[in-house]
């Protein structure tokens, strides 16, 4: 468990991942990107999120390079696209280009996809970036305990990382199990609810009773469940909000309390059918 904005996590390389970062999921590019990653950057966040499929690389690259900050303090993660799965080398050169540094610290298959082939392939491909230099380690995204079962089996190679839909409404037992059991570090997306926090009142009332907002309550059950957290905000006092964490501990019995909220409710795509396809979707 972490014990600052600071803290991090060992990844099973050896390299270290920020236990908090910024994530940036629909936040247009241009200015909006921009500021809201130098804002993050100042109040001291070391870890950004972003994927090609977000349309903001070059927005978050611009950023980082103009904060300031060396690029070595930096963790910075994007993601391949499962349709780019056929052209994974392209599509990897196009994030490459847009964020316009030395190397990525964290590529993602973004989800796994339905062709179990395609999806070895591209794997195969982070691998050689990864000897390459380009990426310093390789991981996954949405991947269900069996996905990671039958790639580790065929590859033999272990993600470094799980990026999974997590919250208190969608647990996610089964895979974080598996991940805790294989050394992959796992990254709540959608850690505050995916943007329905307000309808969780269970969180407002724990808010009230350690005196912290119901987001900050919520942050917390993540962290003392050692999860890796990539809160988005468009707002600078909820970047700051979002990082102070370290003053307040959550009870084991309410830590309970949250754990029975298992199962409310999936807010993001079925990992077991998605195959990126975004047509038709909002
Ligand atoms: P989050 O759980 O981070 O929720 C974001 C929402 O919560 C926004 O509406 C934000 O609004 C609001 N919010 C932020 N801070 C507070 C606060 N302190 N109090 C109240 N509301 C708050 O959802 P995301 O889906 O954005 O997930 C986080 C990140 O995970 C993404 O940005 C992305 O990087 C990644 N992700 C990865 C996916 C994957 O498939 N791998 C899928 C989806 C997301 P506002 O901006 O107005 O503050």
């Amino acid at each position: 468990m972490i014990d600052s904005l600071k803290g991090t996590y060992k990844l099973n390389d050896g390299k270290q991942i920020p236990g908090i970062g910024l994530g940036v999921f629909r936040v247009e590019d241009g200015q909006e990107i921009y500021d809201n990653v130098r804002e993050a950057l100042d109040i001291g966040y070391r870890h950004i999120d972003t994927a090609a499929l977000y349309h903001n690389e070059a927005g978050v690259g611009k950023a980082i390079r103009e904060s300031g900050v060396p690029r070595e303090d930096v963790f910075l993660t994007t993601k391949l696209w499962p349709l780019d799965f056929e052209r994974t080398q392209d599509a990897f050169d196009e994030s490459f280009k847009k964020l316009g540094t030395e190397y990525i610290d964290l590529y993602l298959l973004h989800w796994p996809g339905v062709n179990e082939d395609l999806r070895y392939r591209a794997w195969d491909t982070l691998l050689e970036l990864r000897e390459k230099g380009l990426i310093k380690s390789a991981g996954v995204s949405n991947f269900m305990a069996h996905h990671l079962e039958h790639m580790i089996e065929k590859t033999g190679v272990v993600p470094v990382n799980n990026q999974i839909e997590l919250h208190p409404w969608h647990q996610q037992r089964e895979v974080c199990r598996y991940c805790r059991a294989n050394n992959i570090t796992i990254t709540a997306w959608g850690p505050i609810f995916h943007g329905h926090l307000a309808e969780e009142p269970l969180m407002t009332e724990l808010g009230e009773k350690y005196g912290k907002s119901p987001a900050q309550v919520t942050l917390r059950w993540h962290i003392q469940n050692g999860i890796i957290i990539i809160p988005k905000s468009s707002k600078k006092e909820r970047l700051i909000e979002n990082t102070e964490l370290f003053d307040f501990e959550i009870q084991p019995d309410d830590m309970e309390r949250i754990n029975a909220l298992d199962g409310k409710k999936q807010l993001g795509f079925d990992p077991l059918v998605f195959d990126g396809d975004l047509r038709g979707i909002k």
